[in-house]
């Protein structure tokens, strides 16, 4: 498989399976500059949409791929470096990949752009929309999500009020908690009325299980996420470990694909393993020489170890 420019993985993803990442904007170029984001600080915070990569050599590199063989996959993500929707033709990214395959398209947002008509617009052809929201008052958003100083929770909240009227796709709403930020009775409280007014399809309750960027950023045990699902009610789920072994793909550059990866995100050997459909064993052979030769390193985090570019 040749290496890419735009495209990732296919890498594992609790929620979407076997997920081929679609990197719309470069890193680290977001509207917000989270706690918790695991592929480090943002470095340019703005609110401007442009082309930041051309649509054309985006769906070229989706065209060769699929024609490379794209049966185990289950979802085409656009997601990546930062905040997807700040790509001013994300519409003609999804169209272009609608008319190549009919592979389902996952838009995996912060949802803080959806207070502009346009942005609503152009995730219309979406299949699935996981947008996030993790705080709903402006303290606890301010704290966690470090947003620019032109997006307001209210802002954000009324974008998915509205998107949910017009989307007739599925809208996962992903919420990320960290001990002591966002997690409060009241936080959570008020949570909930904001939920029954977006209703969303499904909730996706998620912690800090990733390396973060700040180290205040730390997760809750597995008894709070199951008090907090519990409150939720039946549509709430705490995201679980992607858990399928697809069969083997055939010849590769193994150590390319690892680097690509790793390029775009922290993982685990047993995340790596997964996503890219290869045993721990097998993985192991690679991962060692990658170490040695400085190009990877690993960083403990909870109890497992995660690997990253140094
Ligand atoms: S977690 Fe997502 S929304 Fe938050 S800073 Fe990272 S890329 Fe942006």
């Amino acid at each position: 498989m040749k290496a890419h420019k735009y495209l990732y993985g296919p890498v594992p993803s609790r929620r979407l399976g076997r997920s081929l990442g679609i990197d719309l904007v470069p890193h680290k170029i977001c509207t917000y500059d989270c706690i918790y984001c695991q592929i480090g600080n943002t470095t340019e915070k703005t609110l401007v949409r442009k082309e930041y990569a051309p649509v054309k050599e985006i769906l070229e590199e989706v065209r060769s791929f699929l024609k490379e063989g794209s049966s185990s996959v289950d979802h085409l993500s656009l997601s990546g470096s930062g905040e997807p929707t700040l790509h001013s033709q994300i519409r003609s990214v999804i169209e272009g990949i609608k008319a190549l395959t009919s592979i389902p398209i996952a838009v995996i947002t912060n949802g803080s752009l959806l207070y502009d008509k346009e942005v609503r617009q152009d995730l219309l052809r979406a299949d699935i929309v996981l947008p996030s929201l993790d705080a709903v008052s402006a303290e606890v958003f301010m704290k966690i999500n470090r947003p620019h100083p032109g997006i307001s929770v209210e802002k954000v909240i009324e974008g998915l009020v509205e998107f949910r009227k017009a989307f007739k796709g599925q809208i996962w709403l992903e919420i990320l908690f960290c001990k002591g930020v966002n997690d409060s009775k009241e936080e959570l409280v008020r949570m909930k009325k904001v939920i029954d007014r977006i209703q969303p399809d499904l909730i996706h309750l998620n912690t800090v299980v990733r390396p973060p960027s700040e180290k205040l950023a730390v997760p809750l045990n597995q008894k709070e996420m199951e008090e907090i699902k519990a409150f939720f009610g039946k549509s709430a789920s705490i995201i679980s470990e992607f858990d399928r072994h697809p069969p083997m793909v055939s010849e590769r550059d193994i150590n390319q694909e690892i680097l690509e990866i790793l390029k775009r995100r922290p993982l685990s050997a047993s995340d790596l393993s997964k996503g890219m459909g290869i045993s721990k064993d097998e993985l192991d052979r690679y991962i060692k020489p990658l170490v040695e030769e400085g190009k990877i390193q690993s960083r403990l985090f909870g109890d497992s170890i995660y690997y990253e570019i140094k």
